[in-house]
């Protein structure tokens, strides 16, 4: 499907509009064609399953489910979502980071970077006016919650009996040592993901342009590897600032003030 019209089935129109928007971000912020940065199609698959609650990258496609409806809407509905499964290939492509652990942490992390950027281009918002949530919209009415994550506060995102309290922490001090989760990597990521919303709303402006530029050519950057730490991945960013902007810019402090401020450096 490529460059039709509606089609008068929502998700599928979603899931267009999301591929498309996502598309854009990287192309027209990081000049990258697609995924893979050589034109890789974006295809999808909706409707995936019965009640399925996700939606994910396969490696080749973007599968989505239309969720249960008594906690979950459809997964279409949240473009940051569609962004941030796409970018788990950008991220599979470039530094390959291991999903466990802290790397995979980074890993996940990486993925609501971009997926909120991919939002915030599509609403021209800047770094001030977005509201830095993954996945708004994606919780029915019946649940206490507003999203799937909170960039700006982790940990506030839910707080509900039956999906339990948003357990994202926002500091090393809180850091979650667990065996779930491939080690934690949608729990802790909380920890990078404020990290860049400091250095984000410090440098101003729109968030895509220079603070998604020091992350994205990061994530590109040799010294980023498939076992990079949190630690690691602070040092990247700041070596990146500098030579963007250099070393004693109002940027590079940014950047290196948010990494201070959630404890990994
Ligand atoms: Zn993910």
């Amino acid at each position: 499907m490529k460059g039709e019209g509606p089609t008068g089935d929502i998700a599928v129109d979603e899931a267009y509009d999301g591929l498309g928007a996502t598309f854009a971000l990287f192309w027209e912020a990081y000049q990258r064609n697609s995924i893979d940065d050589a034109g890789l199609p974006l295809d999808a698959t909706v409707h995936y399953d019965q009640d399925y609650d996700n939606a994910f990258w396969d490696g080749t496609q973007m599968v989505f489910g239309d969720g249960d409806g008594e906690l979950f809407n459809r997964f279409t509905i949240a473009l940051d979502v569609i962004g941030h499964e796409l970018t788990h290939g950008v991220t599979e492509k470039e530094a390959g980071l291991a999903y466990f652990n802290q790397s995979g942490a980074l890993n996940e992390s990486i993925s609501d970077v971009f997926g909120s950027l991919v939002k915030q281009k599509l609403l021209g918002q800047t770094a001030d006016q977005a509201d830095w949530l993954i996945g708004a919209g994606l919780l029915t009415s019946a649940v206490k919650g507003v999203a799937l994550r909170s960039m700006k506060e982790p940990g506030t995102a839910y707080d509900d009996p039956v999906l339990g309290k948003d357990p994202q922490p926002g500091h090393m001090d809180d850091f979650v040592r667990t065996n779930q989760d491939n080690g934690g990597v949608h729990i802790n990521s909380g920890i990078p993901n404020r990290a860049f919303y400091l250095a984000a709303t410090t440098i101003g402006g729109n968030a895509w342009d220079r603070a998604g530029r020091i992350w994205y050519n990061a994530l590109l950057d040799p010294n980023t590897r498939a076992n990079t730490d949190f630690a690691g991945f602070a040092r990247v960013t700041i070596d990146v600032a500098g030579r963007l902007h250099g070393t004693d810019s109002a940027e590079t402090t940014a950047v290196a003030e948010a990494w201070t401020t959630v404890g990994v450096i």
